[in-house]
């Protein structure tokens, strides 16, 4: 078994349904367990500012499945929520980034693991932290709890006081 860890995003439509939608997709597919599920954070556009607020998770998926299947089944996901390629940071319906898949280092046209965005963004750094704060970054070879510390990313990221998306 693999362990995936995968940021999770929306700010379009009906963004928590389609966000639980998603997981629950992810979890349900062959060779998937899904392992653990952040809270949900409303968090400030980054890049292209004039857009809605996104909500944001990070889960993380017990797969049987290798990288690239798995990072194809992401693809997958983002397509069936009818997502649209194109503004690059504009509004989208349903972003899945993969964050980690295990400590493994890889990188060709298509897929970058480590996420590079992963240790520079509090959007994902803070629910990461609260589902895997012991992981060790694989290059920087930090815990996300002390990457987390010594984050320069001030952009406005707020814990939702709910029940988990999943518990509808
Ligand atoms: P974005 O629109 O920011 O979600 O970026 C999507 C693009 O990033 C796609 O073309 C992916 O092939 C590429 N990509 C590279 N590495 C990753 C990754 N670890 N997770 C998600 N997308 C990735």
């Amino acid at each position: 078994m693999h362990l995936a860890t995968v940021g999770v995003g929306s700010n379009l439509g009906d963004r928590e349904a389609i966000m639980r939608d998603a997981i629950l997709w992810i979890g349900a597919q062959p060779g998937n367990i899904l392992r653990a599920c952040s809270s949900l954070y409303e968090t400030e556009p980054f890049g292209n500012t004039d857009q809605e607020w996104f909500l944001n998770c990070v889960i993380q998926v017990d797969t049987s499945l290798p990288l690239k299947e798995f990072f194809r089944l992401l693809q997958e996901g983002e397509d069936r929520s009818g997502r649209t390629r194109t503004e690059r940071w504009g509004p989208r319906l349903l972003d899945l980034d993969l964050l980690f898949f295990n400590d493994t280092v890889h990188s060709d046209a298509v897929l970058t693991v480590p996420h590079p965005g992963v240790a520079v963004r509090r959007f994902v750094m803070e629910p990461l932290c609260e589902v895997a704060p012991d992981l060790v970054h694989p290059l920087l070879k930090k815990t996300v709890r002390v990457l987390l510390d010594e984050l320069g990313d001030s952009s406005r990221v707020v814990r939702l006081d709910r029940p988990s998306v999943l518990a509808h």
